[in-house]
């Protein structure tokens, strides 16, 4: 296959994956200025697949002058991001489908989801859990 046609087909398997996952490039951070720590019930920690016990600094917005009382200032994005190997290369020249790519490609290991992403600004105390949900459960 030539390059020009791989390229082609792989834009339309991004387009795919694009569709398939609803990408929201935008959220909204926790301000810095009235963020405190937070802790979040169990359930919500399952649900994220997060652990408290390891190197969280979970963050809230409290409201203050600097954030017009909203508890958040500035934004963050939360992305997919599919690492294109071999594997995956041959997938896409094989003329695979995007769900097949995707099942491959998270088996591997090379595909981070939006709500992997997600949870991972949270634990990083980058957005709030309200936040991220609203990236992954559109
Ligand atoms: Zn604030």
């Amino acid at each position: 296959m030539r390059l020009n046609n791989y390229i082609m087909k792989l834009k339309t398997v991004c387009y795919e994956l694009h569709e398939y996952f609803s990408i929201q490039p935008r959220h909204i951070s926790v301000c810095p200025q009235c963020k405190k720590p937070f802790k979040p019930p169990v359930e919500m920690l399952e649900f994220w697949g997060l652990d408290s016990s390891k190197n969280t600094n979970f963050m809230k917005g409290k409201g203050c002058f600097n954030c017009l009382g909203t508890g958040y200032k500035g934004r963050t994005g939360i992305y997919e991001v599919l690492v294109i190997d071999d594997l995956i290369q041959k997938l896409i020249l094989k003329n695979n489908t995007s769900q097949e790519i995707t099942r491959a490609a998270i088996q591997a290991g090379n595909l981070t989801t939006l709500k992997e992403n997600a949870a991972e600004k949270v634990r990083q105390g980058i957005t709030t859990f309200e936040e991220a949900s609203s990236a992954v459960l559109v």
